[in-house]
């Protein structure tokens, strides 16, 4: 029988909605790409969404349609994300950080009518615009003062914002349509389009602040430094007005002096990104001897957060460093580490080192487990490792124009990643299969050897692939960037491997050169493989 209960959808407007009515004063602080600060409150950001939903009207935005944002974390980013979903039409978020044809290719497939952009992409924009015949509107991302239309014509978002009378019935949106698309980096071939629904947004943000992951309150002050193009932000532009929580969007500006302006002087208690940046910014703390003011709390993920960088931040500074594991095929929340009672009878410095060398544990939501080659459940023992397989209301069932459903016919989603899961609920990763190294027949989990490698003095990045070996099929080597104007030698990063890792685990050649990253942030073993490939076969 039917429960009686309202089924009002869950919406991104409902979301919109709480935090104008009861945080209508806590502040959006975003510094623009000209460089200004913008502050207004909650109540303020739903009158521009109003605005900007109607300007979207009046440029012929209906239900389903793709409107496409380049854009960073800033406070016009922040209302189409609310304007967009509102009005039933999907928020393409494009990673300008991929390659142009990337680019191109996601836009066209995603078949985006409308695209908003900060002047920083104009040029990329002009270039791109004869090659998507279906985009026929184009937005420039500031105001009057700033503004120029450039080859295609671009109109200005301010203006057609001034245009607009707040005040607007939002539609009645199912809570099972898109409402934002995000594309995967593309690693491995094209990239693919996960579409978040409305309902996967709302569950996913709730989900986000609950204890056992990002634990929020409404004295919380955010600031998403992983971008609101790459899997929303983390959800954070969602979770912050479902809490209440002031939001600062720092703009273009990732590097960490400025993150440090707006960390000391906006009070930020909590921040997010990959480890690349938070190295960065450990360094400029060092170097200028500051302290990150109100600064409590980390969330580090995307690729293996450093041991060493959890110290650092506890010790130094009393920052707690959280650990989050996910992709965009998870919203990308999927787990993060925060103690539990089952660690209670551990010393503290034992429970730090659990919380940081695990990429989390369960919460409610989301779904893990480890299988075997032949698909079996493997023991949830801390050791057995396997293929990671992951379920639950915000993990993906199927590409954006995909034929069919990449899930198994329970649900389970294969992530590509190598992992752990102990009694306690916590995950480990130890690689993705793409990576694993395969040495005489054992494995050689890169990521472990990473994240010692890493602690070694002068390292900034350090990155292991498997190159091929006559002998062993494959052998890890060390690939390190150091510190600017550091100079460290083969013998001492070997000497300081030597009583941190097994014998046969010892990198066959340490590699001094820069690492690339992808457009995520992470380290690109498939440059790095294709780089190395011969390195050990002469
Ligand atoms: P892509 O970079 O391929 O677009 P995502 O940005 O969605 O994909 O990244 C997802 C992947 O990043 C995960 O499958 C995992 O391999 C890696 N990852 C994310 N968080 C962590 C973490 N805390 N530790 C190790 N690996 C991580």
């Amino acid at each position: 029988i039917p429960g009686l209960m309202q089924t009002e959808p869950l919406s991104t407007t409902a979301i919109l909605r709480h935090a104008a009515r009861n945080h209508a004063g806590r502040e959006i602080v975003s510094r623009t790409v000209e460089g200004d600060i913008v502050r207004y409150g909650y109540g303020e950001l739903e009158r521009r969404c109003e605005r900007l939903a109607k300007a979207l009207l009046a440029q012929g935005v209906g239900p389903g349609d793709r409107v496409a944002s380049l854009a960073w974390n800033t406070h016009r980013h922040l209302e189409m994300f609310f304007a967009v979903p509102g009005l039933g039409a999907v928020l393409h978020t494009v990673n300008p950080r991929l390659f142009e044809e990337q680019i191109r290719y996601i836009l066209d497939h995603a078949g985006a009518k409308v695209l908003l952009f900060e002047p920083s992409f104009a040029d990329l924009v002009d270039r791109l615009a004869p090659q998507l015949p279906q985009l026929s509107t184009f937005i420039r991302l500031t105001d009057e003062a700033y503004h120029k239309p450039g080859a295609v014509g671009a109109l200005c978002y301010e203006t057609l914002m001034a245009l607009e009378a707040p005040g607007f019935s939002w539609p009645r949106v199912d809570e099972n349509a898109g409402a934002v698309l995000c594309y995967t980096s593309g690693t491995t071939g094209d990239p693919k389009g996960v579409l978040y629904s409305h309902r996967s947004i709302v569950l996913h943000a709730m989900a986000g602040g609950l204890s056992g992951a990002f634990g929020l309150s409404a004295h919380d002050v955010i600031m998403p430094c992983s971008s609101m193009y790459h899997a929303t932000a983390w959800g954070l532009p969602y979770m912050a007005p479902v809490n209440g929580c002031k939001l600062v969007l720092p703009g273009d500006r990732m590097d960490p002096a400025s993150l440090h302006s707006l960390i000391a002087a906006e009070g930020v208690t909590l921040s997010g990104g990959v480890p690349t940046i938070w190295t960065l910014y450990l360094n400029h703390l060092a170097e200028h001897d500051l302290k990150p003011g109100a600064l409590q709390r980390l969330v580090i993920g995307g690729s293996a957060v450093p041991q060493v960088m959890a110290e650092t931040f506890k010790q130094k500074y009393g920052v707690g460093v959280l650990q989050i594991w996910g992709m965009t095929e998870t919203s990308p929340l999927g787990v993060v580490s925060t103690p539990s009672p089952a660690l209670d009878d551990l010393t503290e410095d034992e429970r730090d080192q659990v919380i940081w060398t695990r990429q989390g544990r369960m919460q409610f939501g989301i779904e893990l487990k480890v299988v075997g080659d032949a698909g079996d459940e493997l023991p949830r023992d801390g050791t057995s490792s396997g293929r990671l397989m992951v379920r639950g209301p915000w993990v993906l069932r199927r590409y954006f124009r995909g034929q069919n459903d990449v899930v198994d016919q329970d649900g389970w989603f294969d992530t590509g990643d190598i992992a752990t899961i102990d009694a306690a609920g916590f995950m480990r990763i130890t690689d993705r299969t793409k990576d694993v190294i395969k040495s005489g027949g054992e494995w050689i989990s890169s990521i472990d050897l990473e994240n010692v490698a890493v602690g070694c003095p002068g390292v900034r990045i350090a990155a292991v692939v498997g190159a091929p070996h006559p002998k062993w099929e494959e052998r890890p080597i060390l690939i390190i960037e150091t510190h600017a104007g550091r100079e460290i030698t083969r013998d001492e990063v070997l000497e300081f491997l030597k009583p941190r890792i097994a014998k046969w685990w010892t990198p066959d050649d340490v590699i001094f050169a820069a690492v690339p990253l992808t457009a995520t942030g992470k380290i690109d073993k498939k440059i790095l493989r294709d780089t190395y490939r011969d390195h050990l076969m002469k």
